[in-house]
């Protein structure tokens, strides 16, 4: 039922309320709507302190209410620990999907399971990323609210072309949690082509290139708008590609070039500031070609460092041919027909999206490749949440010609006999969509049947992500061969994905959503929200004590399987000295002071971390020397 509304200070009748897009950000994030009366799309600015809000929550030593944003950036020097940053590298994932990415990031992220979702530590409290994600929401919600005086509850939401079913499933829940019921996930590069107002007329007929390089992540997207009808060729692309890496070169570059002393690597707050430092020398080279500035050590000595723009076109010059590479992959996967003509020549247009853009490198080597001039007169930094605006503006019932399609970045499948993948929904399809095929027993009288499902493209299920396994129990009893079964996929048009199984002959079915492993139940989201709308103290200790005891219970147990399954390679002395600490982590759980807890994990991770890198080394160079680990 829509609501409606009157405006008492002008008469008018307001239909609904108003929808927003988002564009969630790695680094920056921002908030737009389309203005009811000029129907133009417009980033939201709140109290002239610029549309863009970075990506950043800080938790103040003294326990106060968390920081979002610029002034929460300006901690990222002075307080590391208690500033997260880059929260969306970590949305939806476990610490094994991480890897040594973990350890790059300024605060500590807690590897609670190998196989569930990280979380990330602040002093004594656990953070789930989509908590952390969902504060962010939440001062984007509060500053358009704010500056457009009227209620938001509804919003799209971006991300990138590269976001699995557990990231969107994520990134719903954090909108959830941030008190937004959230229409749409719409991938980036769709949103910034619609910025640029491709997809918006019938009659037009365009195929384009979206290039979006941000600070985290990096996506080539080939869209294709006909008949009104707006559809992704390909994506390709890469998670852990962009700005910051530039910064990192940079950085890099100063510490060996310029003698920096270690502690800038080492001591987290310099880290910071080699970090913030090569940052602001990357923007100011994109207009000028020098760069000086000076670095502070612990004892106040002063380094100076520099950087032309050639040295840092040199630096960066690796990172844009990777890009390009990818370029090359996403025009090859999208199929164009040539008539003996470069792809390149089939693009109309190339699109600028991300703040990396303004870099003149990527400028110049994007427009090499596509053969023609890049676009960029939107904003980069704001392209992606205009788009999404539009997006909600569609939704909204505004423009009714509009029709979106979008595609399916990995495939998705079960595990077949053997632990091989059956694609049942292959990457790049078009969504929504559903396929099935149909499977049999392999076992005389077998009455159940064990479904799993997993994503991505190798053929081996162990090498790809699970999203989940459901039974189909109750086939009768036949001989093996016999039952007829049919395993539907069926992808909504936000990436999620259903499933259902059918035994033909007997009409057994069952069916399941698939998100367990990753996604947050709705009970799970519910109770987020209340905590975080109550303050009641008490109950925020006995979860937090309940959380340290899960996690304490889960070091141990992966602790005693490391031990395990490495005896061969340990000391005796390191394996007595992880028991001890063990021991006094298991005393620890029989109390209920958390603090003692969690010391005592910290030491025993401390303890055991160096043992596990140098076993984790060994097997690397194991498998490279052809040996086989398991
Ligand atoms: P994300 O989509 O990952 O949130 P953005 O599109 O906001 O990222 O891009 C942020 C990145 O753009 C950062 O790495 C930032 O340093 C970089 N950036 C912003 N302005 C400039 C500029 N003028 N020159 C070079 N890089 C820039
Ligand atoms: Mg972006």
């Amino acid at each position: 039922m829509a609501k409606v509304a009157i405006n008492l200070a002008t008469g008018a009748i307001q239909q609904d309320e108003l929808i927003v897009g988002i564009d969630l950000g790695t680094t920056n994030s921002l908030v737009a709507y389309v203005h009811p009366e000029t129907r133009q799309p417009a980033a939201i600015n709140d109290l002239g302190r610029g549309a863009i809000v970075p990506s950043v929550v800080h938790f103040p030593v003294d326990g106060s209410s968390p920081l979002i944003g610029t002034e929460a950036k300006d901690f990222l020097l002075s307080d590391p620990a208690n500033t997260i940053y880059s929260v969306k590298r970590l949305l939806g994932k476990s610490y094994r999907d991480l890897g040594q990415h973990a350890g790059q990031l300024g605060y500590k992220v807690i590897d609670d399971d190998s196989e569930r979702l990280v979380k990330v530590r602040v002093g004594e409290r656990f953070y789930s990323p989509i908590e952390l994600s969902a504060d962010i929401l939440r001062e984007l919600r509060q500053r358009a609210e704010h500056a457009l005086k009227t209620p938001v509850r509804r919003a799209v939401i971006t991300v990138p072309a590269y976001f699995n079913d557990s990231q969107r499933q994520a990134t719903r829940d954090a909108g959830r949690l941030a008190g937004l019921e959230v229409l749409r996930i719409v991938n980036e590069p769709t949103a910034a082509a619609l910025a640029y107002g491709i997809g918006l007329d019938p009659a037009e007929e365009k195929t384009v290139a979206v290039y979006d390089l941000g600070g985290g992540t990096f996506d080539i997207s080939i869209l294709r708008l006909h008949q009104g009808i707006f559809e992704v060729l390909s994506t390709h692309g890469d998670t852990w590609l962009g700005g910051d890496d530039m910064d990192r070169a940079i950085g890099e570059h100063w510490v060996t070039q310029a003698a920096l002393p270690p502690s800038f690597r080492l001591v987290p707050g310099q880290r910071q500031q080699l970090r913030l430092a090569a940052e602001m020398a990357k923007r100011y080279l994109s207009q000028h070609d020098d760069f000086t500035t000076q670095l502070v050590d612990g004892e106040e000595n002063v380094f100076a460092v520099t950087l032309t723009k050639a040295e840092f076109n040199g630096l960066i010059a690796p990172l844009v041919a990777r890009t390009i590479d990818a370029c090359r992959l996403a025009l090859s996967d999208a199929k164009l027909t040539t008539d003996g003509q470069p792809a390149t020549a089939k693009i109309d247009a190339v699109l600028l999206v991300g703040g990396s853009t303004r870099v003149p490198l990527v400028y110049d080597e994007v427009s090499k490749f596509f053969d023609q001039p890049a676009n960029r007169s939107l904003d980069p930094d704001e392209v992606v949440a205009l788009g999404a605006a539009i997006q909600a503006d569609i939704l909204a019932g505004n423009r009714r010609d509009v029709l979106l399609l979008d595609v399916t970045p990995l495939t998705l499948g079960i595990e077949t006999l053997g632990g091989l993948l059956d694609a049942i929904i292959p990457r790049n399809s078009k969504i929504p969509t559903k396929a099935g095929r149909q499977y049999t027993t392999s076992v005389d009288g077998q009455v159940n049947l064990k479904i799993g499902v997993y994503q991505g493209e190798r053929d081996l299920v162990s090498e790809n992500r699970k999203l989940g396994e459901f039974v189909l129990s109750g086939i009768p009893a036949m001989p093996a061969g016999l039952p007829k079964i049919d395993v539907n996929f069926f992808l909504n048009a936000d990436g999620i994905l259903r499933v259902e199984a059918v035994e033909l002959r007997s009409d057994t079915r069952q069916q399941v959503e698939i998100k367990p492993q990753y996604g947050l139940t709705d009970e799970q989201v519910e109770q987020m929200l209340l905590d975080s709308l109550t303050n009641a103290r008490q109950d925020v200790a006995a979860r937090l004590l309940i959380e340290a005891r899960t996690a304490a219970e889960q070091l141990l147990y992966q602790v005693g399987r490391f031990l395990k399954k490495n005896a061969a390679h340990l000391e005796e002395t390191e394996v007595n000295a992880t028991n001890e600490q063990a021991d006094q982590l298991r005393q620890a759980l029989a109390g209920n002071d958390r603090d003692l807890l969690l010391k005592h994990m910290d030491e025993l991770d401390e303890l055991t971390r160096p043992f596990a890198e140098r076993v984790m080394n060994l097997s690397i160079k194991q498998a490279m020397s052809g040996k086989q680990i398991s």
